[in-house]
């Protein structure tokens, strides 16, 4: 069985590789040309999740299941929150075939998600980015946004401004953008188009009256019912689009806290990423509209990403 380690997933996911990917595996997920179960979760003590999502990208194609852990205390330690494994089948044969490091792909395939929905929902001419977080989830997701819209200017906020700070030089640099640590949350997203909120935040750390009109959100932090990043008048105001209907009904944060207060219904999750990249349902309807990318995220993204990766590996 070969065994794919963080370091090759680094080196060989990349962006330019991974978005295509995660773009047609949402096209099929959404078609159910693949089939899934809705994830389980373990929870396993204050800031600990164990979570199991298996799934088969149809026909013959490959299946399989990612395992992974969240352990939020592991960053204090300077480790990462998210460790796990992608396990892949033959489907032809059934034999398991592949073990992939889960944690490098979560972080890429999420961030790559992300970026296609913002091709897909933010304005045309949207240049400037803010970002909510200064985890692993920041850096990738100002480097898949960067694939999709030519970048002017970037913003960070965290709640330590240390980590934004850092962060803002890292991405500054790396990706040659103007980028600068915010002092709030309000500062930062006040002149953006593109917002990425990608905080462990259980209450929300985003109001709508700092949201202007037209912007675009990747509402990424919250992936189970209870945490939720952004208010429910910002949920309400929006075009709000999920990678999963089925799974955001179930588990969406903000969705559901929304939903709570009788702003909304379940009529206001409109549809799946999948079906406006299909052209089966419209996507951004105005210049001026505020559209939400709910990411639960998804495990046809991670199955479509490891199988890109094993379908070329080179044997050790
Ligand atoms: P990290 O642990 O690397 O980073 C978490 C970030 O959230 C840090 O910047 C942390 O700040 C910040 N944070 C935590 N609590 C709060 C709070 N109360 N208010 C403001 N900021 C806070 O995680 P990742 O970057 O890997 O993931 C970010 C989020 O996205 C997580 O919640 C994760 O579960 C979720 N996620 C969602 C996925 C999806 O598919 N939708 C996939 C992967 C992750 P500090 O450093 O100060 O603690």
């Amino acid at each position: 069985m070969r065994f794919i380690d963080a370091a090759e997933v680094r080196a060989r996911l990349t962006y330019p590789l991974c978005i295509p990917i995660v773009r047609n595996a949402m096209i099929a997920f959404s078609r159910g040309e693949t089939r899934q179960l809705l994830r389980s979760i373990i929870p396993l003590g204050a800031g600990k999740i164990f979570g199991i999502m298996p799934g088969a990208l149809g026909g013959e194609a490959l299946f399989g299941a990612k395992l992974v852990s969240i352990f939020h205390d592991n960053v204090l330690k300077g480790g990462p929150s998210h460790q796990g494994v992608v396990v892949l089948f033959d489907g032809k044969t059934g034999a398991p075939v592949c073990i992939v490091d889960g944690g490098e792909i979560t972080a890429i395939r999420t961030a790559a998600a992300s970026a296609v929905a913002t091709d897909a929902l933010a304005r045309p001419d949207a240049t400037r980015l803010a970002i909510l977080g200064s985890g692993v989830q920041a850096l990738a997701h100002a480097r898949a946004i960067a694939e999709v819209r030519a970048l002017s200017h970037i913003t960070v906020w965290a709640r330590a401004s240390d980590k934004a700070a850092r962060l803002a030089e890292t991405i500054g640099a790396e990706l040659a953008v103007a980028t600068v640590a915010a002092p709030s949350v309000e500062a930062a997203v006040s002149d953006a188009q593109i917002v990425c909120t990608v905080t462990g935040a259980a209450e929300p750390i985003l109001l709508s009256q700092w949201i202007k009109p037209g912007t675009h959100l990747n509402v990424v932090g919250s992936s189970v019912a209870g945490p939720a990043e952004i208010d429910e008048a910002l949920v309400a105001r929006a075009r709000f689009i999920a990678d999963s209907r089925e799974g955001v009904l179930a588990q969406g944060g903000e969705f559901l806290r929304a939903k709570q207060t009788g702003l909304v219904d379940d009529a206001h999750v409109v549809g799946e990423i999948g079906e406006v990249l299909a052209g089966t349902l419209e996507g951004r309807q105005s210049p001026d509209q505020v559209t939400i990318y709910k990411s639960l995220g998804h495990v046809v993204q991670d199955l479509a990403a490891a199988g890109a990766l094993y379908a070329t590996a080179v044997e050790p």
